[in-house]
């Protein structure tokens, strides 16, 4: 039996259950058609002719995040009889009214049961008329349930333990998918229940439950995306234009690919939206005074790309780019591959990694690249530290300072003064529990099962100290991460790629190009190549250049087009 529900639930269309659960199908039935008749219009009236089938039902319910207002059992009944039954309901829907039905003889029954199910009453068999015997019953019960915590969890759930690196990378993946959710610790009540309900346990976390009811138990990012309705497979086999990156640079793209008549197909290791995905406030991105926050502006610009038709793919990482004639061949992790006739490459940055020893033990636990405005709920009243002094570690000071106990922002150079924008240094100047500590330096990380010591070291009165700390955000120098295009496309020694003018070699065209023409200005050393964004070397870092690139890039692929 299963608990049905609309496709379109919404928080408000859903009904709350009385369940009612009888072994004697006349019984069952006249006891469904009393209530339906007096609840039916408020409540989901749910049958079920045993006790596992009722708590069969009660789980899918549980998972769906469906109310329970009333749990009506027979006692006897054959296999599990009534309180047997509510007691395991209980541990799935504690705070569901519970009522037994009794026929006479088994008045001392129902009373034991009061003491071992929390029975909150019990009814003598028949009940006959219900306006009298049943419904005042129902009534009061219902009064009381309605004072307690009920309301429906429709989103979608993530259970799992307080200090794991993959519930952290799980919850930031749906956070920049734009997709709510509701976190639950394994080990509280709630989560729990949960898990049972799920058929699982605390060491197969995370679990993901979807706003349908389907437990995912530790899934990978390409299930996450599958199951919640992102594309990961792209429609076609060949493309006017593969773009590689789903930040600003590759969203632009794919904004002007699509809307100017070319087949896109925009490729995303994780999820749209990349480094400004993580911003908690753009100020400076032009047309929006208020400024923006990064995932706002990443849905908003996802949303036009596909408007035009762009197919934007989620969780494919690309690993190869091969020149096959006229065609252009990424190559994804897992094997497959795509052509165009032209690619751009917008990859962006990622964040180096700390050097301090310890630092990768607690990656996810306590110390997090990014990720500020994901975590920000869980330390509330906590102490923070940040490390880095740019734009997007003065952005999360801001943004945890609001919530946490105390905010310290940790920079090696003598002052912000040369890495961040005046206008950001003047809000933290302006936030009391903010404090720089410059020329200083995290030098090793200590804890238990999560992160609970840094160890910070100033360099200017060559002197350690070793303080408590829970959380740690890393908003440290960026590298490109391009080996995959090494000995395809010409990067500088750091690893950007150089396009259009900086190819030249004293002058001349770049070593190994084909053609006749030199590079179009964002083309690479591979003809129908194009970069666009923090990828390009010498790029502006900023997201207005990064979406630019992106636009102008499309203009160059035009050109190409016509006449490669
Ligand atoms: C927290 C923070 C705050 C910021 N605030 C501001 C600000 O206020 N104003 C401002 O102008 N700039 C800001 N920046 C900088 C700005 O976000 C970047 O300049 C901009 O995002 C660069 O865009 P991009 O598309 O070139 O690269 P990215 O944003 O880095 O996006 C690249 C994308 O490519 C994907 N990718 C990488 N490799 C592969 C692969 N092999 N296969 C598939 N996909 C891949 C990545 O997952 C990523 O999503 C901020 C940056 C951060 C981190």
């Amino acid at each position: 039996m299963t608990a049905p529900r609309d496709r379109n639930d919404s928080p408000a269309a859903v009904k709350p259950a009385i369940l009612s659960v009888d072994d004697d199908p006349g019984v069952s039935r006249a006891v469904v058609r009393d209530l339906r008749r007096r609840y039916g219009e408020k409540y989901r009236i749910v049958r079920a002719q045993s006790g596992p089938d009722a708590l069969d039902a009660l789980r899918e319910m549980k998972l769906r995040g469906q109310p329970v207002a009333i749990l009506v059992a027979d006692y006897r009944m054959p296999g599990m009889d009534g309180i047997q039954f509510l007691e395991q309901a209980m541990d799935l829907h504690p705070y569901a009214r519970r009522v037994l039905l009794t026929a006479y003889a088994d008045t001392d029954a129902a009373i034991d049961a009061i003491n071992v199910v929390d029975l909150d009453h019990y009814l003598l068999k028949p009940w006959d008329p219900p306006e009298e015997k049943l419904y005042p019953v129902i009534d009061a019960q219902l009064e009381a349930w309605l004072c307690t915590e009920h309301r429906p969890i429709t989103e979608t759930k993530i259970v799992g333990h307080r200090w794991s690196a993959r519930s952290s990378e799980v919850r930031e993946f749906l956070a920049r998918n734009q997709l709510p959710y509701r976190w639950y610790m394994s080990d509280e009540p709630e989560g729990a229940r949960l898990l049972e309900a799920a058929g699982t346990d605390a060491d197969h976390c995370p679990v993901v439950i979807t706003a349908e009811g389907e437990a995912l138990i530790e899934p990978t990012d390409a299930e996450l995306a599958t199951r919640v309705g992102l594309n990961t497979t792209p429609s076609k086999d060949f493309y006017d234009l593969i773009v590689i990156g789903g930040g600003p640079a590759g969203l632009g793209a794919a904004v002007y690919g699509a809307s100017e008549g070319l087949r896109t197909v925009l490729v995303e290791r994780t999820a749209t939206g990349g480094q400004a995905g993580q911003s908690s406030r753009i100020e400076n991105y032009l047309g929006f005074p208020d400024g923006v926050s990064g995932s706002q502006l990443a849905d908003r610009a996802r949303r036009q790309a596909s408007k035009f038709g762009a197919e934007v793919i989620t969780t494919r990482d690309v690993v190869g780019l091969e020149v096959r004639g006229a065609a252009r061949t990424v190559r994804f992790a897992d094997g497959d591959s795509l052509d165009a006739h032209t690619v751009i490459v917008a990859t962006g940055v990622m964040y180096r990694r700390h050097p301090a020893p310890g630092i990768d033990d607690y990656t996810g636990r306590g110390v997090y690249y990014g990720s500020a405005m994901t975590e920000a709920a869980r330390c509330a009243n906590e102490d923070v530290y940040i490390v880095g002094g740019a734009n997007s570690a003065g952005q999360a000071a801001v943004y945890l300072s609001r919530t946490s106990r105390s905010v310290t922002i940790v920079v090696r150079a003598p002052s912000l003064e040369n890495s961040m924008s005046h206008y950001l240094i003047q809000q933290i100047e302006n936030i009391d529990n903010i404090t720089v500590r410059s020329c200083s330096e995290v030098t090793t990380v200590a804890g238990d099962d999560h992160l609970e010591r840094i160890t910070l070291r100033n360099n200017a009165t060559d002197t350690e100290e070793t303080v408590d700390a829970q959380w740690l955000f890393l908003f440290i120098g960026a590298a490109p991460g391009t080996e995959w295009l090494d000995g395809v496309v010409v990067r500088d020694e750091r690893g950007y790629v150089v396009a259009g003018p900086d190819l030249a070699i004293d002058g001349g065209r770049p070593r190994g190009w084909p053609l006749e023409r030199p590079p179009h200005h964002l083309e690479t050393s591979v003809p129908g190549v194009f970069v666009a964004g923090d990828v390009h070397a010498d790029s502006a870092k900023r997201v207005a250049s990064a979406v630019g690139e992106g636009a102008m890039a499309v203009m160059l692929v035009h050109r190409y087009l016509a006449k490669p």
